[in-house]
């Protein structure tokens, strides 16, 4: 039988290349991380029921896309029904970070007049060697974008992971 559900949000995930996105993804709605699996061709989708509270589900319809340029017309038209974004970027690769405000840009751009509510994910924070970018410089961008927060995440050590997806559902519940 069919899970009952009474809100339905669409999120996508975006950043750069091997940032881990597909990774985060997988490890959220399938429980493994695997270093070896490949980023899907173009974009990839996931539904996910999250029990809100004992009488709210909210259905999440999860888009991932790969960041190649080629792509990129795709992931437009999966945005403009999307209501959640998570911005990701790897702590451990500086330009990463610096393309953050660009992401943004083109998101809100794209989307425009509808809302937006955006969740800046700083991730590989197992990388203690090489990490490149503070968690300070994550949390003064995501007020900088007006972001619901920033979180670091390890899909690897499964640090933070499903808050990642509940703070924003969350954030977007709440707003709205
Ligand atoms: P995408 O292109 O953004 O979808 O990135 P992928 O999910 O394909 O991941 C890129 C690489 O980062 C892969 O080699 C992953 O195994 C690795 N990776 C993903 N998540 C983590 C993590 O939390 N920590 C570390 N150290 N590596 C990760």
């Amino acid at each position: 039988m069919e899970v009952p559900w009474n809100f339905r949000f669409g999120i996508v995930i975006l950043g750069d290349s091997a940032v881990g996105k597909s990774s985060l993804l997988h490890r959220f709605t399938e429980g493994t991380f695997d270093d070896s699996r490949q980023s899907p061709l173009g974009i990839d989708f996931k539904v996910y029921n999250m029990h809100y509270d004992p009488d709210v589900v909210i259905k999440l319809l999860l888009w991932d896309t790969a960041g190649q340029e080629r792509f990129r017309s795709i992931c437009k038209s999966y945005m403009r029904n999307s209501v959640g974004c998570i911005l990701m970027f790897d702590v451990s690769q500086r330009q990463t970070f610096d393309r953050i405000g660009s992401w943004h840009r083109e998101v809100l751009d794209y989307v425009k007049p509808n809302p937006m509510f955006f969740l800046l994910v700083g991730h590989k924070s197992d990388l203690a060697v090489g990490r490149q970018v503070r968690k300070n410089e994550g949390e003064a961008l995501a007020k900088k974008l007006n972001m619901i927060t920033y979180l670091e995440v390890s899909t690897k050590e499964n640090l933070n992971v499903s808050e990642a997806f509940e703070t924003l559902s969350r954030g977007i519940y709440d707003l709205f």
